[in-house]
């Protein structure tokens, strides 16, 4: 069975950026309901003991009667604990960014800014939901990439390194249809020293 990841962080703790509200119910009832609906989907199935990284990197190999429910409701699941554990309070000292990993993302995108300019119109630009993400391709390369519904980087060989939800319900309470202002504010929340971790 899988269950519901604790938030390492308080509901109120990400505020002014991302509401306690939103974050509440996008974890508690968003979230849970991804997991509630795998867990059905795989009942039965021989699968239960499959992490989820197995199940969505091995798509091919999940029966074709489950496969649909387990990429939406397992992606979810998974896509939802990364962004969770993406993100930490505004000026915390997992918010830092090292010069190693600053070094890296400069030599990889050009700057910076240039990144954050890429990703957000990636993020931009993915019509409906989705999500926006920084990936490290089986060659080891970086990229900037965005995936449709709960689709997750792992079921195309690649490794997620960050990932924005945005869905409209990751942020309509607060920004309503300012999506944009919504990728402005995630950048006030990452955790920098998860993203260095990932990359290796
Ligand atoms: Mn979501």
């Amino acid at each position: 069975m899988h269950t519901l990841p604790q938030l390492p962080y308080s509901y109120d703790a990400l505020e002014p950026y991302f509401d306690a509200m939103t974050m509440e119910i996008h974890h508690s009832k968003h979230h849970q309901a991804y997991i509630d609906k795998l867990n059905e989907a795989l009942n039965g199935s021989g699968l239960e003991d499959k992490s989820i990284e197995e199940l969505l990197r091995d798509l091919k190999d999940v029966p074709d009667s489950i496969r649909v429910a387990v990429q939406n409701h397992g992606g979810g699941h998974y896509n939802h604990s990364l962004f969770w554990e993406s993100l930490t309070p505004a000026g915390s000292t997992e918010n830092t960014m090292s010069t190693g990993l600053s070094d890296k993302l400069t030599e990889t995108f050009g700057s910076i800014e240039k990144m954050k300019e890429d990703f957000k119109k990636t993020a931009l630009s993915r019509f409906g939901s989705g999500w926006a993400w920084i990936v490290k391709k089986d060659t080891g390369e970086l990229a900037i990439i965005s995936t449709a519904n709960q689709d997750s980087p792992l079921s195309e060989n690649m490794s997620p390194i960050l990932g924005l939800d945005v869905w409209e319900h990751a942020y309509y309470l607060k920004y309503q249809n300012k999506r944009a202002d919504f990728v402005d504010a995630f950048w006030n929340l990452v955790n920098w020293q998860k993203v260095e971790k990932r990359l290796g």
